[in-house]
């Protein structure tokens, strides 16, 4: 047993109470001080003789989202003691009802909204929906509800070395899903970048280390760069009087990351990592917007702009209150680099976000975007009838969207997600608009209501008094107030549906002697290429799914021959063998194919050698993800009891099915020179080669049978050194 020094342990804790305190201005109010005081010690006699995985006395941890909430997110003397006591609810024996009789009403309801819901351990899909939801709900109530749930979240992120593997993914899945988007929505970029960070050294620990060190490197290199770049614009804004800072940096690892998924590139290729921040003390007898663009035009004088880089939020900010110029500019050695123009209250702004956004608001101001998308937030919330899952799906849909402005004939702007339809841009206005619109005029000309907007577009909306919603109009909205309005419209229609739909299966496969099961829908789910069950039942009853075939449907092996499966075992690996919980063990995954209980996922199809996870369905059959897939991030927030942590073992005996797709200048004899690479030298079967040549440049794919990703990084490795070849990159679909 380690011996504990309580003395200097309860010494630790004070002294960082007292650095909060006095980090915080307006915490100096011997009223306020004394309410935080009370607030502390009845968080710390409540966590008492509780420790945290790490060891660590459980306070510290209430004391540092205190802290996070003061000086990272700049909240004040409630959100300290909202901080101090979030977690009391939930782990102690005190309710909300004694917080209320002890700090009021006010601190009560955030400390409440901050509370899981009750059975919270047995989460299931939808209660976990449920929890988000009602977070969401009692955000719109007081903001401080989730910023010190993501002052929360930050600070477990910032110590999850110390949870079980599966938690991890849990929660790591979960800040990517939920958390990281909404703290960008909120205009917290600081903790945004930092949660998606951590999310995924989590996630992908191998990519994560070897970008960062790739950053690391590329830092190194680019110092002198940087001081060639910005030591020019520092000396035409000295000679203007300008009092200013400017840094370079690279953009987050994530945001690299992503960018490389997105553009499938190369690190070496992402070409704008580089940024450079100018922030300035506005002159007072100038605007600031004038300044920005006086700054803008001395960048642009030394370095030529990309024509199509220029983002202007200080015109028009966005949603999130951000407001800043930026440009991508061409540097010395044909470089380009991002450059961002913002003064010192944008910067605060777009640091801090929401509470710094309070703190410049004129009181006088009109309501700001961020107000209106708070109302959004409630209205729809405000709908008893919506199902919490659909809910959280079109909501995440307006979280990630970036955006565009569309204006109205009289010249008012609305803010919506690029992607959005005249139609969206209808119930946008209003409900009824909405539903009676049969198309609109964009730009003056007339175009049917699926019609996809472009910022910047006049739209009118042309309605008729005879219209009704229709259901496939969901097909061409994006945003969540369209969708939840078409879907409200159809309620009770598609419940009846739904019955009709189930009853027509039921009665179908009695006439064969069946009855419906998992795996029985599964195949007719899979032909018909629905994802839900319900969806099924939908098309059935309505009829745009007719089982005339069912026979047929039935008795089709499953069109993934590529599905194997694993002989299943379950063991601790070796870095896990400290972690003493019953359920921390992964999943082994060893050559061995007997006929158990394991499948391949067909979205990822992930080899051995892959960050992989394995999902338990409801028949307690094991689908293996790709820890990058996008379905095992939705699985991992939304079902983290159900996710295992799984590895493989070493696997020289069966070969998997692995997709590359190549391009390149098209040469003479290419071809040939592939099929040696791959046959020849690396002995590696094919199953499909698929190449086409346009204008002297080939496209196209092939499938192999490989080991393991070494055996597939080093074959595309080989390819990359034919004479030719641009770019190699691995394809998870299966079904090219
Ligand atoms: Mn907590």
């Amino acid at each position: 047993m380690v011996h504990i020094d309580k003395e200097a342990e309860e010494k630790e804790v004070r002294r960082r109470l007292e650095s909060i305190i006095n980090n915080c201005p307006r915490c100096q109010v011997d009223d306020n001080r004394a309410l935080i005081y009370k607030a502390f010690e009845l968080a710390h006699n409540a966590h008492k003789d509780m420790r945290r995985k790490s060891g660590e006395l459980y306070i510290f941890h209430p004391i540092e989202v205190a802290r996070i909430a003061v000086e990272e997110i700049g909240l004040g003397t409630k959100g300290i003691i909202a901080a101090l006591l979030h977690d009391v609810v939930e782990d102690t024996e005190y309710t909300v009802e004694d917080i209320e009789g002890m700090f009021g009403e006010k601190i009560a309801s955030i400390v409440d909204g901050l509370t899981k819901l009750e059975g919270a351990f047995e989460q299931s899909d939808s209660l976990q929906a449920d929890n988000f939801k009602k977070l969401l709900l009692t955000m719109v109530e007081d903001v401080r509800v989730i910023l010190i749930k993501l002052a929360d979240r930050l600070h477990n992120m910032r110590t999850l070395d110390s949870m079980p593997d599966h938690k991890r993914l849990k929660i790591a899945g979960e800040t990517l899903y939920f958390y990281a988007p909404l703290a960008h929505r909120l205009g917290l970029y600081a903790i945004k970048s930092e949660l998606e960070d951590l999310s995924l050294k989590y996630e992908h620990p191998k990519v994560y280390a070897d970008l960062r060190q790739k950053v690391k490197d590329s830092e190194e290199r680019h110092v002198d760069f940087i001081q060639a770049f910005i030591s020019p614009i520092k000396e035409r804004l000295d000679l203007d009087g300008f009092n200013y800072t400017i840094v370079g940096r690279h953009k987050s690892i994530y945001s690299i990351w992503s960018k490389m998924k997105k553009k499938e590139l190369p690190f070496e290729e992402v070409y704008d990592v580089l940024a450079v921040r100018v922030v300035f003390e506005p002159k007072i007898h100038l605007p600031e917007k004038t300044q920005c663009w006086a700054i803008y035009s001395i960048v642009t004088d030394l370095y030529k702009p990309k024509p199509e880089r220029l983002r202007d939020w200080v015109s028009s900010p966005k949603s999130n209150g951000y407001e800043a110029l930026h440009s991508t500019v061409m540097g010395p050695n044909g470089k380009w680099v991002e450059i961002q123009i913002r003064t010192k209250r944008m910067d605060e702004i777009a640091e801090r976000g929401f509470a710094a956004h309070w703190k410049y608001k004129d009181q006088k101001d009109k309501e700001s975007e961020l107000d209106k998308w708070f109302g959004m937030i409630k209205e729809l919330l405000d709908n008893p009838n919506s199902d919490s899952l659909e809910f959280l799906d079109d909501f995440k849909l307006n979280l990630f969207a970036s955006e565009m402005m569309i204006f109205t004939p009289k010249g008012e702007v609305k803010t919506l997600p690029k992607g959005a339809s005249a139609l969206d841009f209808a119930f946008e206005i209003h409900t009824d608009i909405g539903y009676k619109c049969i198309g609109a005029k964009v730009n003056f000309k007339l175009v049917p209501l699926s019609h996809i907007l472009k910022s910047g577009d006049q739209v009118e909306i042309i309605t008729s008094r005879i219209q009704q919603p229709k259901y496939d109009w969901l097909t061409f909205v994006t945003t969540a107030k369209a969708k939840a309005r078409i879907k409200d419209a159809f309620k009770e229609e598609r419940k009846s549906l739904i019955a009709k739909g189930e009853l027509l299966l039921k009665e179908l496969l009695h006439d064969k002697k069946l009855t419906i099961n998992s795996r029985i829908l599964k195949k007719v789910m899979d032909h018909y290429k629905v994802a839900k069950r319900d969806d099924l039942y939908f098309g059935l009853g309505q009829g745009s799914i007719v089982l005339d075939n069912l026979g047929k449907v039935l008795s089709t092996k499953s069109t993934n021959k590529w599905t194997r499966y694993w002989k299943l075992t379950f063991g601790k690996s070796d870095d896990e063998k400290n972690i003493s919980n019953s359920r921390g063990n992964s999943l082994i995954l060893s050559d061995e194919s007997d006929k158990e209980s394991y499948v391949i996922s067909e979205c990822c199809n992930p080899i051995p050698g892959d960050d992989i996870i394995a999902y338990r369905d409801v028949d307690d059959k094991y689908i293996l993800h790709n820890r990058r897939c996008a379905n095992a991030l939705k699985l991992m927030s939304r079902q983290g009891d159900r996710i295992v942590s799984a590895k493989w073992e070493s696997h020289k005996i069966l070969s998997y099915l692995a997709v590359i797709n190549l391009s390149g200048i098209d040469q003479m004899g290419i071809m040939s020179k592939l099929t040696k690479v791959i046959s020849d030298e690396q002995n590696i079967n094919m199953r499909a080669i698929n190449i086409e040549s346009h204008d002297g440049i080939f496209e196209g794919y092939i499938h192999l049978y490989i080991y393991d990703t070494e055996d597939l990084n080093n074959l595309m490795d080989k390819i990359m050194e034919i004479k030719g070849m641009h770019q190699v990159t691995r394809d998870d679909r299966v079904n090219v």
